[in-house]
Protein backbone atom coordinates (compact mmCIF):
# COMPACT_ATOMS: atom_id res chain seq x y z
CA UNK A 1 0.00 0.00 0.00
CA UNK A 2 1.59 3.91 -0.89
CA UNK A 3 2.47 5.51 1.88
CA UNK A 4 3.04 8.77 -0.23
CA UNK A 5 -0.30 10.76 0.12
CA UNK A 6 -1.42 10.40 -3.36
CA UNK A 7 -2.53 13.52 -5.20
CA UNK A 8 -5.30 14.96 -7.37
CA UNK A 9 -3.38 15.70 -10.77
CA UNK A 10 -4.77 18.16 -13.82
CA UNK A 11 -3.38 18.42 -17.58
CA UNK A 12 -0.05 20.13 -17.17
CA UNK A 13 -1.17 22.53 -20.50
CA UNK A 14 -4.05 23.25 -23.10
CA UNK A 15 -4.11 20.71 -25.92
CA UNK A 16 -6.62 19.61 -28.53
CA UNK A 17 -7.54 17.26 -31.79
CA UNK A 18 -10.74 17.41 -34.03
CA UNK A 19 -12.08 14.29 -35.51
CA UNK A 20 -15.73 12.92 -36.19
CA UNK A 21 -18.43 12.56 -33.83
CA UNK A 22 -20.23 9.06 -34.22
CA UNK A 23 -23.81 9.76 -34.09
CA UNK A 24 -24.35 12.95 -35.62
CA UNK A 25 -21.31 12.68 -38.13
CA UNK A 26 -20.11 16.34 -37.95
CA UNK A 27 -16.82 17.52 -37.57
CA UNK A 28 -15.92 18.27 -33.60
CA UNK A 29 -12.50 19.60 -31.92
CA UNK A 30 -12.06 18.82 -28.42
CA UNK A 31 -9.83 21.11 -25.47
CA UNK A 32 -8.34 19.04 -22.94
CA UNK A 33 -7.48 22.42 -20.02
CA UNK A 34 -5.79 22.58 -16.61
CA UNK A 35 -8.39 23.11 -14.23
CA UNK A 36 -7.76 23.55 -10.30
CA UNK A 37 -8.12 21.07 -7.16
CA UNK A 38 -11.43 19.79 -6.32
CA UNK A 39 -12.67 20.74 -9.94
CA UNK A 40 -13.46 17.47 -11.01
CA UNK A 41 -14.13 17.13 -15.06
CA UNK A 42 -16.45 18.88 -16.85
CA UNK A 43 -17.40 19.60 -20.67
CA UNK A 44 -17.87 22.54 -22.07
CA UNK A 45 -20.23 23.58 -24.90
CA UNK A 46 -18.30 25.64 -26.82
CA UNK A 47 -20.66 26.04 -29.71
CA UNK A 48 -23.61 26.98 -27.59
CA UNK A 49 -24.68 30.29 -26.23
CA UNK A 50 -22.35 31.27 -22.30
CA UNK A 51 -20.76 28.08 -23.29
CA UNK A 52 -22.23 26.20 -20.76
CA UNK A 53 -20.50 23.59 -18.67
CA UNK A 54 -21.68 20.11 -17.71
CA UNK A 55 -20.47 18.02 -14.71
CA UNK A 56 -18.57 14.50 -15.38
CA UNK A 57 -21.05 13.00 -12.81
CA UNK A 58 -23.53 10.28 -12.37
CA UNK A 59 -26.62 12.91 -11.30
CA UNK A 60 -25.98 14.23 -14.81
CA UNK A 61 -26.41 10.50 -16.74
CA UNK A 62 -29.10 10.86 -18.77
CA UNK A 63 -29.22 7.84 -20.97
CA UNK A 64 -27.45 4.62 -21.77
CA UNK A 65 -28.24 3.49 -25.04
CA UNK A 66 -24.63 2.02 -26.11
CA UNK A 67 -23.42 5.04 -25.21
CA UNK A 68 -23.05 7.10 -22.05
CA UNK A 69 -25.11 10.91 -22.19
CA UNK A 70 -24.75 13.56 -19.99
CA UNK A 71 -26.99 16.58 -19.40
CA UNK A 72 -27.92 19.71 -17.39
CA UNK A 73 -30.73 21.37 -18.57
CA UNK A 74 -31.24 21.29 -22.38
CA UNK A 75 -27.61 20.84 -22.39
CA UNK A 76 -26.40 17.51 -23.83
CA UNK A 77 -23.07 15.52 -24.46
CA UNK A 78 -22.96 12.44 -25.95
CA UNK A 79 -20.89 9.49 -26.41
CA UNK A 80 -18.45 10.99 -22.95
CA UNK A 81 -17.14 7.19 -21.52
CA UNK A 82 -13.78 6.74 -23.84
CA UNK A 83 -12.30 10.52 -23.40
CA UNK A 84 -13.43 10.23 -18.92
CA UNK A 85 -11.84 6.22 -18.95
CA UNK A 86 -8.77 7.69 -20.83
CA UNK A 87 -8.59 10.78 -18.13
CA UNK A 88 -9.60 8.73 -15.19
CA UNK A 89 -6.98 5.79 -15.84
CA UNK A 90 -4.47 8.40 -16.38
CA UNK A 91 -4.52 9.92 -13.34
CA UNK A 92 -6.41 13.28 -14.31
CA UNK A 93 -8.53 13.94 -11.66
CA UNK A 94 -9.17 17.92 -12.69
CA UNK A 95 -10.22 19.41 -16.30
CA UNK A 96 -12.09 20.69 -18.90
CA UNK A 97 -13.08 19.55 -21.60
CA UNK A 98 -14.19 21.73 -24.70
CA UNK A 99 -16.49 20.63 -27.51
CA UNK A 100 -17.77 22.50 -30.48
CA UNK A 101 -20.15 19.91 -30.36
CA UNK A 102 -22.22 17.83 -28.82
CA UNK A 103 -20.31 15.00 -29.01
CA UNK A 104 -16.63 13.86 -28.42
CA UNK A 105 -14.65 13.04 -31.52
CA UNK A 106 -14.97 8.99 -32.08
CA UNK A 107 -11.14 8.85 -33.24
CA UNK A 108 -10.73 5.08 -34.03
CA UNK A 109 -13.38 3.75 -31.57
CA UNK A 110 -10.64 3.17 -28.77
CA UNK A 111 -9.23 5.65 -26.00
CA UNK A 112 -6.07 5.69 -27.93
CA UNK A 113 -6.52 9.16 -28.95
CA UNK A 114 -7.45 10.30 -25.98
CA UNK A 115 -4.35 9.23 -24.08
CA UNK A 116 -1.84 10.64 -26.89
CA UNK A 117 -4.14 14.06 -25.72
CA UNK A 118 -3.78 13.98 -22.08
CA UNK A 119 0.26 12.50 -22.97
CA UNK A 120 0.62 15.95 -25.07
CA UNK A 121 -0.55 18.14 -22.31
CA UNK A 122 0.80 16.51 -19.28
CA UNK A 123 -0.04 15.02 -16.37
CA UNK A 124 0.69 17.67 -13.59
CA UNK A 125 0.43 16.65 -9.61
CA UNK A 126 -1.94 19.41 -7.24
CA UNK A 127 -2.13 20.31 -4.05
CA UNK A 128 -4.44 18.96 -2.11
CA UNK A 129 -5.15 15.07 -1.53
CA UNK A 130 -7.32 12.91 -4.02
CA UNK A 131 -10.71 11.51 -2.99
CA UNK A 132 -11.33 7.76 -2.99
CA UNK A 133 -14.10 5.35 -2.13
CA UNK A 134 -12.95 2.85 -0.13
CA UNK A 135 -15.08 0.03 -0.84
CA UNK A 136 -15.70 -1.15 2.53
CA UNK A 137 -18.30 -4.53 1.91
CA UNK A 138 -19.52 -6.31 -1.60
CA UNK A 139 -22.02 -4.16 -3.81
CA UNK A 140 -23.64 -5.72 -6.73
CA UNK A 141 -25.83 -4.36 -9.24
CA UNK A 142 -27.82 -6.91 -11.81
CA UNK A 143 -29.43 -6.27 -15.10
CA UNK A 144 -32.48 -8.06 -16.41
CA UNK A 145 -30.19 -8.77 -19.25
CA UNK A 146 -27.90 -11.16 -17.04
CA UNK A 147 -25.20 -7.99 -16.84
CA UNK A 148 -23.54 -8.50 -13.37
CA UNK A 149 -21.28 -6.36 -11.62
CA UNK A 150 -19.76 -6.90 -8.37
CA UNK A 151 -17.60 -4.52 -6.31
CA UNK A 152 -15.01 -6.19 -3.64
CA UNK A 153 -12.67 -4.94 -1.08
CA UNK A 154 -9.32 -3.88 -2.50
CA UNK A 155 -6.15 -1.87 -1.97
CA UNK A 156 -6.35 -1.39 -5.94
CA UNK A 157 -8.32 -0.86 -8.69
CA UNK A 158 -9.07 -3.93 -10.72
CA UNK A 159 -11.45 -5.57 -13.24
CA UNK A 160 -11.86 -8.48 -14.08
CA UNK A 161 -14.40 -8.98 -16.83
CA UNK A 162 -16.00 -11.43 -18.55
CA UNK A 163 -17.96 -10.48 -22.03
CA UNK A 164 -20.00 -12.56 -24.10
CA UNK A 165 -21.80 -12.44 -27.41
CA UNK A 166 -25.10 -13.25 -28.56
CA UNK A 167 -24.73 -17.11 -28.13
CA UNK A 168 -22.11 -16.68 -25.89
CA UNK A 169 -20.07 -16.24 -29.04
CA UNK A 170 -16.21 -14.33 -28.13
CA UNK A 171 -16.51 -15.25 -25.05
CA UNK A 172 -13.17 -13.50 -23.57
CA UNK A 173 -12.03 -12.92 -20.24
CA UNK A 174 -9.29 -10.38 -18.82
CA UNK A 175 -8.03 -9.99 -15.37
CA UNK A 176 -6.78 -6.70 -14.61
CA UNK A 177 -4.81 -3.83 -11.91
CA UNK A 178 -5.72 -0.12 -13.81
CA UNK A 179 -2.55 2.11 -13.65
CA UNK A 180 -1.91 4.72 -16.02
CA UNK A 181 0.98 1.83 -17.88
CA UNK A 182 -1.64 -0.92 -17.81
CA UNK A 183 -4.29 1.08 -19.30
CA UNK A 184 -1.92 2.86 -22.05
CA UNK A 185 -0.27 -0.59 -22.68
CA UNK A 186 -3.08 -2.89 -22.44
CA UNK A 187 -6.54 -1.12 -22.56
CA UNK A 188 -6.71 2.27 -24.27
CA UNK A 189 -5.94 1.07 -27.84
CA UNK A 190 -9.13 -1.43 -28.05
CA UNK A 191 -11.80 -0.33 -30.21
CA UNK A 192 -15.43 -0.10 -29.80
CA UNK A 193 -17.42 -3.50 -31.65
CA UNK A 194 -20.30 -3.86 -32.75
CA UNK A 195 -22.80 -7.30 -33.39
CA UNK A 196 -24.19 -6.62 -37.06
CA UNK A 197 -27.75 -7.53 -35.62
CA UNK A 198 -27.51 -4.62 -33.22
CA UNK A 199 -26.58 -2.37 -36.20
CA UNK A 200 -29.97 -2.22 -38.33
CA UNK A 201 -32.13 -1.18 -35.15
CA UNK A 202 -29.47 2.01 -34.73
CA UNK A 203 -29.62 3.16 -38.15
CA UNK A 204 -33.35 3.40 -38.14
CA UNK A 205 -33.11 5.50 -35.23
CA UNK A 206 -30.31 7.33 -36.90
CA UNK A 207 -27.87 6.75 -34.13
CA UNK A 208 -24.84 6.29 -35.71
CA UNK A 209 -24.59 8.70 -38.97
CA UNK A 210 -20.32 8.95 -38.38
CA UNK A 211 -20.15 5.26 -37.86
CA UNK A 212 -17.68 3.30 -40.60
CA UNK A 213 -14.99 0.43 -40.03
CA UNK A 214 -12.53 3.10 -39.11
CA UNK A 215 -14.01 3.38 -35.71
CA UNK A 216 -15.64 0.02 -34.96
CA UNK A 217 -15.10 -3.41 -35.44
CA UNK A 218 -18.41 -5.01 -36.72
CA UNK A 219 -18.98 -8.90 -35.93
CA UNK A 220 -21.29 -10.82 -37.90
CA UNK A 221 -21.91 -14.38 -37.24
CA UNK A 222 -18.44 -15.61 -36.88
CA UNK A 223 -16.64 -12.91 -38.76
CA UNK A 224 -14.68 -9.93 -37.52
CA UNK A 225 -15.18 -7.00 -40.35
CA UNK A 226 -12.61 -3.99 -39.35
CA UNK A 227 -10.48 -2.03 -41.20
CA UNK A 228 -7.31 -3.40 -39.52
CA UNK A 229 -6.79 -6.66 -37.80
CA UNK A 230 -7.90 -6.83 -33.98
CA UNK A 231 -5.16 -5.56 -31.77
CA UNK A 232 -4.93 -8.16 -29.35
CA UNK A 233 -7.44 -11.34 -29.60
CA UNK A 234 -9.28 -10.34 -26.73
CA UNK A 235 -9.85 -6.76 -27.61
CA UNK A 236 -13.43 -7.02 -27.09
CA UNK A 237 -13.08 -7.40 -23.61
CA UNK A 238 -10.86 -5.13 -23.07
CA UNK A 239 -13.02 -2.12 -24.60
CA UNK A 240 -15.54 -3.32 -21.89
CA UNK A 241 -13.05 -2.68 -19.19
CA UNK A 242 -12.08 0.54 -20.81
CA UNK A 243 -16.24 1.57 -20.78
CA UNK A 244 -16.34 0.06 -17.46
CA UNK A 245 -13.76 2.71 -16.27
CA UNK A 246 -14.96 5.74 -18.27
CA UNK A 247 -18.54 4.95 -16.76
CA UNK A 248 -17.38 4.55 -12.98
CA UNK A 249 -15.30 8.02 -13.25
CA UNK A 250 -18.98 9.44 -12.98
CA UNK A 251 -19.46 8.25 -9.27
CA UNK A 252 -16.81 11.56 -8.90
CA UNK A 253 -14.43 9.39 -6.63
CA UNK A 254 -11.43 6.96 -7.80
CA UNK A 255 -12.47 3.63 -6.46
CA UNK A 256 -9.82 1.55 -4.41
CA UNK A 257 -11.72 -2.45 -5.40
CA UNK A 258 -12.10 -4.96 -7.22
CA UNK A 259 -14.87 -4.56 -10.09
CA UNK A 260 -16.15 -8.50 -11.29
CA UNK A 261 -17.75 -8.05 -14.14
CA UNK A 262 -19.98 -10.46 -16.14
CA UNK A 263 -21.17 -8.99 -19.62
CA UNK A 264 -21.15 -5.50 -18.39
CA UNK A 265 -22.88 -2.53 -20.45
CA UNK A 266 -23.43 0.75 -19.90
CA UNK A 267 -26.60 0.45 -18.37
CA UNK A 268 -25.23 -1.65 -15.83
CA UNK A 269 -22.27 0.39 -15.65
CA UNK A 270 -24.09 3.15 -14.88
CA UNK A 271 -26.12 1.68 -12.15
CA UNK A 272 -22.84 0.72 -10.31
CA UNK A 273 -22.17 4.27 -10.66
CA UNK A 274 -25.17 5.33 -8.89
CA UNK A 275 -25.13 2.61 -6.37
CA UNK A 276 -21.47 4.36 -5.28
CA UNK A 277 -22.43 7.80 -5.30
CA UNK A 278 -25.94 6.86 -2.86
CA UNK A 279 -23.27 4.99 -0.46
CA UNK A 280 -20.55 7.89 -0.64
CA UNK A 281 -23.72 10.23 0.43
CA UNK A 282 -24.70 7.51 3.41
CA UNK A 283 -21.32 7.39 4.52
CA UNK A 284 -21.24 11.82 4.52
CA UNK A 285 -24.58 11.63 6.25
CA UNK A 286 -23.35 9.26 8.94
CA UNK A 287 -20.43 11.65 10.42
CA UNK A 288 -22.41 12.04 13.12
CA UNK A 289 -22.00 9.61 16.06
CA UNK A 290 -24.98 7.70 17.47
CA UNK A 291 -25.57 8.47 21.24
CA UNK A 292 -23.56 6.41 23.41
CA UNK A 293 -25.54 5.70 27.17
CA UNK A 294 -23.77 6.47 29.73
CA UNK A 295 -23.84 5.31 33.92
CA UNK A 296 -26.07 2.44 34.03
CA UNK A 297 -23.67 -0.86 34.95
CA UNK A 298 -21.06 1.09 32.14
CA UNK A 299 -17.99 3.11 33.01
CA UNK A 300 -17.04 6.39 32.29
CA UNK A 301 -13.15 7.39 31.09
CA UNK A 302 -12.35 8.26 35.18
CA UNK A 303 -13.50 4.57 35.99
CA UNK A 304 -11.92 2.77 33.41
CA UNK A 305 -8.51 5.06 33.79
CA UNK A 306 -8.57 3.72 37.55
CA UNK A 307 -8.55 0.55 35.93
CA UNK A 308 -6.19 0.27 33.18
CA UNK A 309 -2.85 1.60 33.41
CA UNK A 310 -2.73 2.70 29.51
CA UNK A 311 -2.99 6.19 28.93
CA UNK A 312 -3.01 8.86 26.18
CA UNK A 313 -2.38 8.07 23.16
CA UNK A 314 -2.07 4.19 24.12
CA UNK A 315 -6.05 3.90 25.75
CA UNK A 316 -7.94 2.41 23.26
CA UNK A 317 -11.18 2.61 25.58
CA UNK A 318 -13.40 5.96 25.74
CA UNK A 319 -16.15 4.35 27.77
CA UNK A 320 -17.61 0.97 28.78
CA UNK A 321 -21.32 1.02 27.57
CA UNK A 322 -21.84 -2.10 29.88
CA UNK A 323 -21.49 -5.68 31.40
CA UNK A 324 -23.71 -8.44 30.30
CA UNK A 325 -23.88 -11.11 32.89
CA UNK A 326 -20.17 -12.40 34.72
CA UNK A 327 -18.73 -12.94 30.62
CA UNK A 328 -19.27 -10.03 28.22
CA UNK A 329 -18.71 -6.61 27.74
CA UNK A 330 -19.26 -3.56 25.64
CA UNK A 331 -17.30 -1.10 25.32
CA UNK A 332 -16.52 2.22 22.56
CA UNK A 333 -14.01 4.16 20.89
CA UNK A 334 -14.65 7.53 19.26
CA UNK A 335 -11.91 7.39 16.56
CA UNK A 336 -10.76 10.84 15.35
CA UNK A 337 -8.74 12.36 12.98
CA UNK A 338 -6.74 13.64 15.70
CA UNK A 339 -5.44 9.91 16.91
CA UNK A 340 -1.71 10.22 16.49
CA UNK A 341 -1.42 6.90 13.81
CA UNK A 342 -3.44 8.37 11.24
CA UNK A 343 -0.03 11.27 10.76
CA UNK A 344 1.92 8.06 9.73
CA UNK A 345 -0.62 5.54 8.75
CA UNK A 346 -0.79 6.85 6.40
CA UNK A 347 -0.41 10.11 5.16
CA UNK A 348 -3.48 10.96 2.67
CA UNK A 349 -4.82 8.02 3.16
CA UNK A 350 -5.72 7.10 6.79
CA UNK A 351 -6.87 3.95 8.00
CA UNK A 352 -6.63 2.84 11.52
CA UNK A 353 -4.19 0.04 11.96
CA UNK A 354 -5.50 -3.78 12.75
CA UNK A 355 -2.87 -3.62 15.51
CA UNK A 356 -4.54 -1.30 17.41
CA UNK A 357 -8.00 -3.19 17.02
CA UNK A 358 -6.55 -5.77 18.58
CA UNK A 359 -4.98 -4.01 21.58
CA UNK A 360 -8.45 -2.13 21.76
CA UNK A 361 -9.93 -5.82 22.13
CA UNK A 362 -7.49 -6.44 24.88
CA UNK A 363 -7.62 -3.50 27.07
CA UNK A 364 -11.28 -4.26 27.12
CA UNK A 365 -11.08 -8.29 27.51
CA UNK A 366 -8.62 -7.00 30.69
CA UNK A 367 -11.46 -4.28 31.63
CA UNK A 368 -14.04 -7.40 32.08
CA UNK A 369 -10.92 -9.52 33.61
CA UNK A 370 -10.85 -7.58 36.19
CA UNK A 371 -14.14 -7.03 37.20
CA UNK A 372 -14.08 -10.68 37.15
CA UNK A 373 -11.31 -11.16 39.58
CA UNK A 374 -12.18 -8.49 41.30
CA UNK A 375 -8.97 -7.84 43.42
CA UNK A 376 -5.44 -5.90 42.47
CA UNK A 377 -2.74 -8.30 43.24
CA UNK A 378 -2.96 -9.84 40.05
CA UNK A 379 -2.19 -8.46 36.96
CA UNK A 380 -3.65 -9.91 33.33
CA UNK A 381 -1.01 -10.28 30.59
CA UNK A 382 -2.05 -10.44 27.03
CA UNK A 383 -0.55 -13.49 25.71
CA UNK A 384 -1.20 -14.43 22.25
CA UNK A 385 -4.09 -13.56 19.28
CA UNK A 386 -5.52 -16.26 16.94
CA UNK A 387 -8.22 -15.94 14.67
CA UNK A 388 -7.80 -12.55 13.69
CA UNK A 389 -9.30 -11.23 10.70
CA UNK A 390 -9.86 -7.72 10.10
CA UNK A 391 -12.99 -6.94 7.62
CA UNK A 392 -13.31 -3.83 6.89
CA UNK A 393 -10.80 -0.50 6.77
CA UNK A 394 -11.59 1.96 10.01
CA UNK A 395 -11.56 5.76 9.38
CA UNK A 396 -11.59 8.86 11.13
CA UNK A 397 -15.05 9.30 12.43
CA UNK A 398 -16.11 5.76 12.61
CA UNK A 399 -17.27 5.08 16.36
CA UNK A 400 -15.86 1.66 17.32
CA UNK A 401 -17.87 -0.52 19.23
CA UNK A 402 -15.12 -3.66 21.20
CA UNK A 403 -17.20 -6.62 22.58
CA UNK A 404 -15.30 -9.13 24.26
CA UNK A 405 -16.51 -12.47 25.55
CA UNK A 406 -15.04 -14.29 28.50
CA UNK A 407 -14.95 -17.97 26.88
CA UNK A 408 -12.57 -20.02 28.89
CA UNK A 409 -10.92 -19.68 32.14
CA UNK A 410 -8.18 -22.54 33.11
CA UNK A 411 -7.95 -22.40 36.77
CA UNK A 412 -6.62 -19.24 37.92
CA UNK A 413 -4.01 -18.90 35.49
CA UNK A 414 -5.32 -18.48 32.17
CA UNK A 415 -8.68 -16.80 30.48
CA UNK A 416 -9.47 -16.72 26.58
CA UNK A 417 -11.87 -13.97 25.44
CA UNK A 418 -13.45 -13.73 21.97
CA UNK A 419 -13.61 -10.38 20.54
CA UNK A 420 -14.92 -8.27 17.79
CA UNK A 421 -14.92 -4.90 16.96
CA UNK A 422 -18.02 -3.19 15.05
CA UNK A 423 -18.57 0.16 13.25
CA UNK A 424 -21.76 1.19 11.58
CA UNK A 425 -23.60 -2.33 12.25
CA UNK A 426 -21.09 -4.40 10.78
CA UNK A 427 -17.92 -6.83 11.78
CA UNK A 428 -14.46 -4.93 11.27
CA UNK A 429 -12.44 -7.16 13.00
CA UNK A 430 -12.24 -10.14 15.41
CA UNK A 431 -10.13 -12.21 17.17
CA UNK A 432 -9.62 -14.51 20.23
CA UNK A 433 -7.44 -13.33 22.62
CA UNK A 434 -5.29 -15.04 25.64
CA UNK A 435 -4.50 -13.82 28.74
CA UNK A 436 -2.48 -14.96 31.89
CA UNK A 437 -2.36 -13.95 35.61
CA UNK A 438 0.81 -12.84 37.35
CA UNK A 439 1.07 -11.65 40.60
CA UNK A 440 2.09 -8.44 40.92
ZN1 LIG B 1 -16.95 2.10 -25.68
Amino acid sequence: MAITPELQHTVGKTAGFSGTSLHTGEKVSLKLHPAPVDHGIKFKRKDLQDEPTIDAKVDNLKTVERATTLGEGAVRVHTVEHVLSALSAMDVDNAIIEMDANEPPIGDGSAQPYVDLIKKAGVTAQEQPRKFFDVREPMHVESKTGALLVLLPDNTFRISCTQAGPNNRFAQFLSTEITPAIFEREIASARTFVYYEDLQPLMEKNLIRGGSLENAIVVRGEAVLSKEPLRFADEFVRHKILDIIGDLALAGRRIRGHVVAVKPGHAVNAELARALAREQARRNAMSTPRPVPIGDGGLDTDEVMKILPHRYPFLMVDRVIGFEGENKIVAVKSITINEPFFQGHFPGHPVMPGVMQVEAMAQVASLLLFKLAKTTSRIGYFMSADSVKFRKPVLPGDTMFIHAELTKSRGERLAKAKCHCVVNDAVVSEGELMFTFLDK
